[in-house]
């Protein structure tokens, strides 16, 4: 490959994920701000408006080790009134330990230390330790590009949704405009491995990174992956010229 990474097998790819974000778990939030100029806060801070979610809601927020958007979820019903009381939840899933521990500490800073408001699950999005049709969302930001068998992480939202319950994605997408898209190459193949190495010390997983988001499904083949799954209404958003993309579809 163009970073020095052979062609990996399934197994590979699952421990080369499981190294990367056992290196750059604590300077993850530190990273994420620089790499995307900040622009990751406004793109997470759309895909919780766009999920809306009602009072009530039961969020499985998978791969979200860093509590990134179970907190926000949380702050998002917060603002919202609640004449009578009706009680939310959120449980956060994500293969790596060292990943959870960023949130359960980021939790306990923020005062989200309630379990009958957030807890926390260790377990792959590839085969969920949930049982059927038991979240009323799902979501998954910045982690199904990271996942070996895509397909089988949506079987297994689809499976763990009840009945008109709501998956979304938030992921990197491929960019729509050509111009944009070199700059955003440039950009992306030069300088984010060198922040990498400067602001966390790694050099590779940030290689890793790049490399995963050039190889994930642009948005109308994602799509049509995800209605292959069994989810319904299936649509997508792009933000920032489709650097990103919101996916959303319902279990109906
Ligand atoms: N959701 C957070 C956010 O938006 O900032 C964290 C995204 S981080 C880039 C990707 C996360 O996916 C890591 O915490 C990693 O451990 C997790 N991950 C990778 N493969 C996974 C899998 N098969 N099942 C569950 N989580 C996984």
């Amino acid at each position: 490959t163009h970073f020095g990474y052979e062609t990996v097998d399934e197994n590979e790819k699952s421990e080369k994920v499981h190294e990367v974000f056992e290196k750059v778990a604590s300077s993850y939030d530190k990273m994420n701000d620089a790499m995307s100029f900040g622009v990751h806060r406004i793109w997470k801070h759309l895909f919780m408006q766009r999920l809306n979610p009602p009072h009530g809601t039961e969020l499985l927020d998978v791969a979200g080790g860093s509590g990134d958007i179970a907190f926000r979820f949380l702050e998002y019903l917060k603002n919202q009134e609640n004449p009578d009381n009706v009680p939310s939840h959120v449980t956060v899933c994500d293969i790596n330990e060292a990943m959870l521990n960023v949130g359960i500490n980021r939790a306990k800073k923020l005062g989200y230390t309630d379990e009958n408001q957030i807890n926390w699950l260790l377990g792959d999005a590839e085969k969920l330790p949930i049982e059927s049709d038991s979240f009323s969302a799902y979501t998954i930001s910045f982690g199904i590009r990271n996942v070996t068998r895509i397909e089988k992480a949506l079987d297994e939202a689809y499976r763990v949704l009840k009945p008109g319950g709501r998956f979304m994605c938030l992921e990197f997408s491929q960019v729509n405009n050509e111009l944009l898209r070199q700059m955003y190459d440039s950009y992306s193949f030069t300088v984010i491995p060198v922040m990498g190495q400067i602001i966390a010390g790694q050099w590779k997983p940030y290689q890793y990174l790049v490399e995963s988001i050039r190889k994930f499904p642009d948005q109308e083949t994602f799509k049509k992956m995800i209605e292959d799954a069994g989810f319904r209404s299936v649509t997508y958003e792009n933000l920032t010229f489709g650097v990103v993309a919101i996916h959303s579809g319902f279990k109906l």
